[in-house]
């Protein structure tokens, strides 16, 4: 199961109600209001190798494509 979305399993359990139940009950994820599974990438959705800094709200993989757009410079 990837951290995307929980329900993608959904449909593979339809036909069998009292395993939806059951897997709902035990692996839904929680409702969070704070903390690091909370924030994804604004760009992609990504919940990994986030950077809050400088308030980008974005992944590693889409500061990679776009710091160059929005005025960073790499220094060798
Ligand atoms: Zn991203």
């Amino acid at each position: 199961m990837t951290t995307s979305d929980y329900r993608k399993v959904f449909k593979q359990l339809k036909s069998k109600p009292i395993k939806l139940k059951k897997y709902l009950k035990h692996n839904k994820p929680k409702k969070r209001n704070t903390g690091i599974a909370k924030k994804k990438c604004q760009r992609c959705g990504r919940a990994r190798g986030h950077i809050d800094k400088y308030g980008l709200d974005i992944c590693r993989h889409c500061f990679r494509d776009i710091s160059t757009k929005i005025g960073f410079k790499k220094y060798n």
